[in-house]
């Protein structure tokens, strides 16, 4: 980027220099005082000081959030209550998604226009949760003359949320939105690469009427203010999204205290191309699975395998395409592929494309895109002929690189879509619908899209297999995660 258009880029008005935790109905700083840096992805300067949370700000929290259960409301109202609070959150999101998407972006990078889709499903995720509150039902099992057996569902206490930095608003929401549908209260740790968004929850849930202490926010690095939350006797379950190796690490924190868990963590997920598929297609929304939300996205086809007989075409096809993709400028609404979120992060993807010069054959991108000296930007990079035993085909890179290897036979293609410890998503191109279902059912992934892109509906299981997570959200999924299932047996 130039200097002169460094200096022009706009910066959104009011941006808070200084992001507080949010603690029974009130911002506050850490405890101890400290705080820790927030970088602009752009320039990599600071921008902001957060509040760096510790064991006493998770104990203020958990101690707030304890109390909103035990004696406050919400876990007492009925569910249409809570419901209402629920689509005024959602309204009053989607009455603020440029502002919400301006400041998401402007903290992790994203571009404008994604970041703001993702604002709307975060509204999206909150109604969702509000009208299925509603319509739930829970078992009734008859004995008849005997016994009547039924369900008595109820909310589990104080839910720990622990979130990573990618589309940080819209995740948040995920958990947010199911964990005050059925009556929790919860204490948030938020990312923190990307603190900016999270701090707005408060003003939206005191608006849309959410009783003081049900949402509490501890800012603060994993290994502190996380590591207290995971170990906090009051906490009896947590939500956590993000690495494999944290979730293998907060797994071991927990066990102790016997808590509830859902994890969902890292992929590294294929794409397979059979000969007869619509090749267009193919390469349009393999191009978009992989470059799309900066390649920061879970569920990224980040291998590619493709059917020999077409291998070159395609190859050929996706580089120049890949070539093609506008990197720029996060606030920029041309900008598809913006600003990785942290030097760390950026440093991290860069020694993966170096690596991959080495492992496979790099037809399009490499490195820093021309006009961008500083700041996270990478080339949408792709590496053909990648070898399954490279590290850039097993490990993940969280960044816009894709290795692209051939196979000859669908069990080859199934050989090597199964040939990684993550199995989160798998996206299969073919007309044939025989081999589109068999390929499914016998490919190790907890979600497969066959002739599509990445397209949720939120009623369906989200979650991995292998090391790519444990336990389902979604749909009614999420509603058991938050709730105990009580059995109550009467005899007749
Ligand atoms: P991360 O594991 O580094 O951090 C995630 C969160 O855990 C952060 O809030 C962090 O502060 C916290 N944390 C770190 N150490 C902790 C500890 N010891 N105890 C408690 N909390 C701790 O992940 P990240 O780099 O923020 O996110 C990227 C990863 O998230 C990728 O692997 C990606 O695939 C994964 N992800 C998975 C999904 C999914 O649904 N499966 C969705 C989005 C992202």
């Amino acid at each position: 980027m130039t200097d002169t258009a460094l200096a022009s880029r706009p910066v959104p008005a009011d941006l808070p220099t200084r992001i507080q935790h949010y603690i029974d109905g009130a911002f506050t700083d850490s405890v101890d005082g400290d705080t820790f840096d927030v970088l602009d992805p752009v320039t990599n300067e600071t921008y902001a000081q957060a509040a760096a949370g510790k064991k006493a700000d998770i104990d203020r929290a958990v101690a707030a959030a304890r109390r909103a259960f035990t004696d406050g409301p919400w876990p007492r109202m009925v569910p249409r209550e809570r419901s209402r609070v629920l689509h005024r959150i959602a309204d009053l999101v989607e009455s603020r998604d440029a502002r919400l998407a301006e400041l998401e972006s402007f903290d992790s990078g994203l571009p404008i226009t994604q970041a703001l889709g993702q604002a709307r499903r975060a509204a999206e995720n909150f109604r969702f949760f509000a009208d299925l509150i509603v319509a739930q039902t829970d078992d009734a099992f008859k004995v008849p003359g005997r016994q009547l057996n039924y369900v008595n569902r109820k909310p589990i206490g104080v839910a720990g949320l622990i979130t990573p930095w990618n589309t940080p608003f819209m995740l948040e929401s995920w958990k947010l939105g199911p964990a005050l549908a059925t009556g929790n209260t919860v204490v948030l740790k938020p990312a923190e690469f990307t603190p900016l968004s999270a701090s707005l929850w408060a003003g939206i849930f005191e608006e849309a009427g959410l009783p003081q202490g049900v949402f509490n926010l501890v800012n603060g690095l994993g290994e502190d203010a996380g590591d207290a939350l995971v170990k906090h006797p009051d906490v009896p379950l947590i939500s956590f999204t993000g690495e494999s190796s944290t979730g293998k690490l907060i797994f071991a924190n927990a066990a102790p205290f016997l808590k509830g868990l859902s994890m969902e963590l890292g992929g590294k997920s294929p794409a397979i191309v059979f000969e007869d598929a619509d090749l267009d297609a193919a390469i349009d929304a393999t191009i978009f699975g992989v470059f799309s939300l900066n390649g920061e996205r879970c569920t990224a086809g980040s291998r590619i395998l493709v059917q020999r007989s077409v291998y070159d075409a395609f190859v050929e096809r996706y580089a120049a395409q890949a070539s093609r993709v506008r990197v720029g400028y996060p606030h920029d609404p041309a900008t598809e592929v913006g600003a990785l979120v942290h030097p760390e992060h950026f440093d991290k993807v860069m020694s993966y494309v170096e690596l991959g010069k080495g492992e496979g054959r790099l037809v399009a991108g490499g490195g820093r895109p021309e006009g961008f000296p500083t700041g996270n930007f990478v080339q949408p990079t792709v590496f053909a002929d990648v070898a399954p035993d490279a590290r850039i085909f097993q490990e993940e890179i969280f960044g816009p690189v894709v290795a692209i290897t051939p196979f000859d036979t669908e069990e080859e293609a199934l050989a090597l879509a199964n040939d990684t410890k993550y199995g989160l998503a798998a996206y299969v191109w073919t007309n044939d619908l025989r081999r589109a279902h068999t390929f499914a059912q016998n490919v190790e992934a907890g979600m497969v899209w066959l002739n599509s892109n990445n397209v949720r509906d939120l009623r369906t299981p989200f979650g991995g297999v292998k090391a790519s997570g444990l336990g389902h959200e979604g749909g009614y999924r999420s509603i058991d995660f938050y709730t105990d299932q009580q059995a109550v047996h009467i005899t007749l």
